[in-house]
């Protein structure tokens, strides 16, 4: 059975001893969970100073290099010796192969009461390693002979994955990010998660649900990567009724921080309700025009919060957040979610003062924004598929979710001059074969045939949407992606 040792960040074996146990608690719990949701076991799991002994039923080095509160993972042999001699050969019969014809160096650590030292066990090792290698090279080895000798255990690394240190999550308190999925919120959170805080995630639905369906992946994907020891959630909040009617009442040039500053009231009044202590964002000085400092610093006094924003990406450059988002392994997926813009999509105004934004914020009727939040969907990430964005309520959709039977309605004209992607015609599908839990979306010319269509097939107990606006809107869009 494979075993490793787990190298805590460095702050957490500094803690008092009270706060200590605790952390190292919940790290291994984490780790558990995290190993379990692999569908793997842990074995065993012993403290040992700073680091954490594991041993597991399968290979999950690479698996525990994604846990915050983790600095190094090790694969390690482990071997109880005599005396400095058989420890020595032991090492060195292990070594071996992997310093045959190289140049390499001998590394100890040493803890515990020994009649040796740490430089007595390397100069062992590396005089009995010698004549297999091309020398030892202190300097600038090939090869790394790590030993850690602790008691009357030895331990031999075979090698080793740099973790993403940080703290255990659920160290810290909970919070709510407002995540929309692109870039910035993503990494917003992954900062806040690494210093041991709960994360959930609030997307607005602005537009499309194009856009929510690759929110909900985005925070699907980083919660089965990185978030561990616990079920993150994902909130949704229908505010298109919240955005057309600032788009009715507000002029162009306030729209978005309008807007924003309705997200931060809707997003505070749920933080209060559902008992978390921060709500974070994606934002950075000046990254876009609603989120120069002025603006940032108006619209969050111009709207009563219960709980304080955190900014984790205040001071980072784009680039730096996209660097990021790659290196957690996002970037893909939030490349697809794009920007709900076209409320307002060129002027803001730059310098507003919080009393600007007050005045703006008297001509909305808050009861659209109320009614709004009483209708939020909480769902639970690791378990849902991302078609739950979709209300079941709602009939039409307007984007294709990856898995789903794509149904053409139209005439075999039409499929002929400009056919759908992986779309099948109307007359060739056997219902019969097709599952209830089956996502269906049928395109008919303008929309109206398929949902009639989709009402007929939810009354038989089909998951069947009509794509609004028909293939008409949907070659609109395909132009646009392209
Ligand atoms: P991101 O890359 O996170 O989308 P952005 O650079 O596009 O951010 P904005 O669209 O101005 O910037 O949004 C700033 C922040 O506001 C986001 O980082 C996020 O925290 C929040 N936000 C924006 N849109 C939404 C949304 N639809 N749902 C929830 N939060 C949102
Ligand atoms: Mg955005």
């Amino acid at each position: 059975m494979p075993k490793y040792l787990v190298t805590m960040s460095g702050e957490i074996p500094l803690r008092s001893h009270r706060t200590r146990p605790r952390f190292y608690r919940r790290l291994i719990e984490n780790i558990e969970d995290a190993v379990e949701r692999e569908g793997g076991k842990l074995i065993k799991s012993e403290i040992l100073e700073a680091k954490i002994l594991l041993e597991s039923d399968r290979e999950v080095g690479a698996l525990l290099a994604h846990i915050f509160g983790v600095h190094r993972v090790g694969r390690v042999l482990e071997y109880e010796f005599r005396d400095l001699k058989d420890l020595a050969e032991w090492v060195a019969r292990n070594s071996i192969e992997r310093v045959r014809g190289k140049k390499f160096a001998v590394r100890v650590k040493r803890s515990g009461k020994h009649s040796f030292t740490s430089i007595d066990v390397a100069r062992e090792v590396g005089s009995m390693l010698k004549p297999y290698s091309t020398g030892v090279d202190l300097e600038n080895p090939e090869i790394v002979v790590e030993v850690e000798v602790r008691g009357n255990k030895v331990f031999l690394y075979e090698d080793s994955l740099r973790g993403p240190g940080g703290l255990p999550i659920g160290v810290e308190g909970c919070a709510l990010v407002l995540f929309s999925g692109g870039f910035d919120s993503p990494v917003a959170s992954w900062f806040t998660a690494k210093r041991g805080v709960f994360v959930d995630f609030l997307h607005f639905i602005l537009g499309s649900t194009e856009s929510t369906y690759y929110a909900f992946k985005v925070a699907q994907e980083l919660a089965s990567r990185w978030l561990y020891g616990y079920r993150p959630k994902f909130l949704i909040v229908d505010f298109r009724d919240v955005v057309a009617e600032v788009s009715k009442k507000v002029d162009w040039s306030y729209r978005q921080i309008a807007l924003r500053a309705l997200m931060y009231m809707a997003a505070s009044k749920l933080a209060e309700k559902l008992n978390y202590d921060v709500l974070v964002t994606g934002e950075s000085i000046g990254q876009a025009s609603s989120q120069t400092l002025g603006n940032l610093s108006s619209i969050e006094r111009a709207v009563n919060l219960s709980k304080p924003v955190l900014r984790p990406l205040i001071g980072f450059d784009k680039d730096e957040i996209i660097e990021y988002s790659r290196r957690i392994g996002l970037y893909d997926l939030s490349s697809r979610v794009f920007e709900a813009c076209a409320i307002a999509p060129t002027k803001v105004v730059t310098s507003t003062s919080r009393e600007d934004v007050l005045r703006e914020l008297e001509k909305i009727d808050l009861n659209v924004l109320y009614k709004a939040l009483e209708a939020v969907r909480v769902h639970d990430l690791l378990s849902s598929k991302p078609e739950v964005v979709v209300s079941e309520s709602d009939l039409e959709i307007d984007f294709i979710p990856e898995d789903a039977l794509v149904i053409d309605m139209r005439n075999p004209e039409s499929r002929r001059i400009k056919p759908i992607e992986k779309a099948i015609p109307m007359e060739e599908v056997v219902w019969d074969t097709i599952p209830r839990d089956k996502v269906i979306v049928l395109i008919c010319k303008t929309g109206s045939l398929s949902l009639l269509m989709a009402k007929t097939l939810r009354e038989k107990g089909f998951k069947a949407y009509s794509y609004r606006g028909g293939a008409l809107a949907y070659f609109k869009k395909a132009c646009r992606v392209k």
